[in-house]
């Protein structure tokens, strides 16, 4: 029997793509704490459409949606306005980072 689930594959993609873009080369001084990843993904996941899917197979349908170059852009969009964001006020303390 299927497993169920509840599953924003938004949420999936954008986290995946964060890690991607900061640990690319443009952001490659940006801070890599666990605090602004999380806030980069909280901020750009607020402007994106929710895509919740309850079944691996509903979900390999909307990643397949979600997987073309308009989405992709607006969705990259929205990270690095989010990295803007966090890289001017970081919630982070002021310790320095890995
Ligand atoms: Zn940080």
């Amino acid at each position: 029997m299927e497993q169920l689930m509840l599953v924003n594959v938004t949420e999936e993609i954008v986290q995946g793509l964060v890690k991607f873009l900061l640990y690319g080369n443009e952001y490659q001084t940006f801070c890599h704490c666990e605090q602004c990843i999380l806030d980069i993904t909280a901020i750009a996941l607020n402007a994106l459409a929710p895509r919740y899917v309850t079944s691996s197979q509903w979900r390999d349908t909307v990643f397949r949606e979600m997987n073309t170059p308009e989405h992709l852009e607006e969705i990259n969009k929205q990270i690095i306005r989010a990295i803007h964001v966090i890289g001017s006020n970081p919630h982070h303390r002021s310790e320095p980072n890995k």
